[in-house]
This record gives C-alpha cells, sequence and structure tokens, in this order.
C-alpha cells in the first residue's frame, strides 16, 4: 500500500456519451476515492483523435454533474500534454529503450511482437511505429477486485508500441506518463483493461514513475457477450432517472440496491457499503 494520499481519476475517452458500462468505472473509481478521503480526477482521454466525437467531452461533464458526481480538480485533456508525452518519449530515447519499427500489421504473426526491427530496420524500409523494448522477466502486481496477477511481458505481449505509425502516442503511453504527472495513487477501471497493466507497470519503472495501485472491475456485455461500449451502439445514460441509474450499477457492481430518496444519500450509502466491503478505513 502506498502512504501518499489517495489520488483517483477517471479517465473517459471522449468517443461518445457515458454508456451503462462506463458507469461502472466511473463510479468505482469516485466510490472508492470518497471512501479513502481522497480526491478523484476527471482525465479526458482524447489523444486518439480519429476516435474523438467533438462535444462528447461536455456531454460526459453533463452526466457526471447530472448523477451528482464532482471532480475535485479542473478537467484535464491530454490533446494538452503533448509536451508531457514527448518529453518522456526522449527519456525513453536517450536510454535507448525505445526503437523504430518498420512492420506492418499485416506482415506481423498473431501474438507477440516477434522483435523484428529491434536490432534495426531490415533494408530500405523506414520506421512506421516507435516500440518500447521489454526486458525479460516476469510482471507480478495484487489487483484489489482480481486478486494476484502475473504477466510475462517480453514473451506474452513483445516490444509494444509506444507511438503509432499514425504519429499518434499509444494508449500505453499516455496512460503512464499521465498517471505519474497527476501523482495517482490509484486506478479503478474495467477488467478489459487487466491485460494492459502488466506493460503498464513495466513501462512506468522505466520511466522513473511510481505505478499506482490497481482494481479491474467487471465490465458489463451486451446480449451477444461482448464488452458494452460505443462502438456496439450501447444507450447514453439515463439521467432523467438518476437514481435508477446509479442503483442499475451499483447491482451490476455486485451490491444490494440502495433505497435512498435523494443523490446525497445514495452516494453516502453507497461509500459506507464500499468501504466496508474493501476494508478501507
Ligand atoms: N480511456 C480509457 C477508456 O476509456 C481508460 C483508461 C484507463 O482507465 O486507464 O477505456
Amino acid at each position: 500500500g502506498s502512504k501518499r494520499p489517495y489520488i483517483g481519476r477517471f479517465a473517459p475517452s471522449p468517443t461518445g456519451p457515458l454508456h451503462d458500462g462506463s458507469l461502472l468505472a466511473a463510479m468505482a473509481s469516485f466510490l472508492d476515492a470518497r471512501a479513502h478521503h481522497g480526491k478523484w480526477l476527471l482525465r479526458i482521454e482524447d489523444i486518439d483523435t480519429p476516435r474523438v466525437v467533438p462535444g462528447a467531452d461536455q456531454i460526459i461533464m453533463t452526466q457526471l454533474r447530472a448523477l451528482d458526481m464532482h471532480w475535485d480538480e479542473p478537467p484535464t485533456w491530454q490533446s494538452r500534454h503533448l509536451d508531457r508525452y514527448q518529453a518522456a518519449f526522449d527519456e525513453l530515447l536517450a536510454e535507448n529503450l525505445v526503437y523504430g519499427c518498420a512492420c506492418t500489421r499485416q506482415e506481423l504473426p498473431w501474438g507477440a511482437y516477434p522483435g523484428t526491427c529491434r536490432k534495426g530496420l531490415p533494408a530500405g524500409r523506414q520506421a512506421r511505429a516507435w516500440r518500447f523494448k521489454v526486458p525479460p522477466g516476469m510482471e507480478r502486481f495484487d489487483d484489489r477486485w482480481q486478486g494476484p496477477q502475473e504477466q510475462n511481458v517480453a514473451s506474452e505481449v513483445g516490444d509494444f508500441i509506444v507511438r503509432r505509425a499514425d504519429g499518434l502516442w499509444a494508449y500505453q503511453m499516455v496512460v503512464v506518463v499521465d498517471d505519474g504527472a497527476q501523482g495517482i495513487t490509484d486506478i479503478v477501471r474495467g477488467e478489459d483493461l487487466l491485460d494492459s497493466t502488466a506493460r503498464q507497470r513495466v513501462l512506468a519503472r522505466h520511466l522513473h514513475i511510481d505505478y499506482p495501485r490497481v482494481m479491474h472491475i467487471p465490465v458489463l456485455m451486451d446480449d451477444d457477450g461482448r464488452k458494452l461500449s460505443k462502438q456496439n451502439h450501447a444507450e447514453p445514460l439515463d439521467i432523467a432517472h438518476p437514481m435508477h441509474t446509479l442503483n442499475q450499477a451499483w447491482q451490476a457492481l455486485g451490491f444490494p440496491p440502495v433505497a435512498a430518496s435523494d443523490l446525497g444519500s445514495f452516494w453516502s450509502t453507497a461509500k459506507l457499503q464500499w468501504a466496508q466491503r474493501f476494508s478501507v478505513s
């Protein structure tokens, strides 16, 4: 456990309004911050510009406010911190921890990156993406929801991309740099990102960043067993009936419904139950 004062975050990608699935991550990160008497930050992850929907950030903020979920510092936008990612990249470059890669997706086998360009670009080829040189070894950590985890990043993932072929910074890179820059002590997010955590931990270590504690919560599936997401047309949150919307998310997290007359008492009851469940004192 970290002795630093708790700082958590909700980090939505502004690709559309929040839906029942993304509310779970918002709710769990919010409650965990409140239960720890910590801060809850809102970070708009608008780095993947082709996927950004103009105005979605404002809609997300309106939705959160309607549910009485208030962040503790002005929100941040990744698109305003490109210098930060460049500085981190330069640090890796100076330590010879990144290299240019010419491989196209079609050229790569399924699974871990085989290291084709690690020893230099093939003759006549140009760098497209930039990859982080993953050191060998097993990465182990505890997840507060999922328990002990381990992944051999080098053999299971291989050298992963930190700067994409289109010039954009990769999610794995920006999330690590921002969590470090914002002093995040605790990540609470959907379990679809559990598989990214070992990669992020290794990268953080090489950037001299203290990687946060993690809790990966269940994700909602649609009727076809796919993660509920904007890509498969999840409905925006019903903020006209906030108590119902909150209780549905709360039950999806495995808690009994809260019979509260107003949002303030919903949140104080949920906060107590959360603190009990996760032994937060
Ligand atoms: N922006 C990511 C998403 O919306 C979440 C990143 C994170 O919580 O680490 O899926």
